[in-house]
């Protein structure tokens, strides 16, 4: 496990590995739809809807562990 890298759920501090909501550019972090709005609630104070729409810095995404994409990248 390479700590560095990890990235925590804002509101249930579970560690994303995979997937999950990125809030304005990598402020903060959401590990699924229900913690996703408890962020916008609790963090910003808005609804997803409205993070999602402002600046395009809040997204849902996919992290690829760097060396296994190139493996998998490279055929
Ligand atoms: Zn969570």
């Amino acid at each position: 496990m390479n700590t560095e890298n990890s990235r925590r759920c804002d509101h249930c501090n579970n560690t994303l590995q995979i997937e999950g909501y990125v809030f304005r550019g990598g402020e903060a972090y959401a590990c699924s739809d229900k913690c996703r709005d408890h962020v916008c609630a609790d963090k910003y104070n808005t609804t997803w809807d409205e993070e999602y729409d402002d600046d395009g810095d809040s997204y849902y995404t996919e992290w690829e562990d760097s060396d296994l994409c190139h493996s998998l990248l490279e055929k």
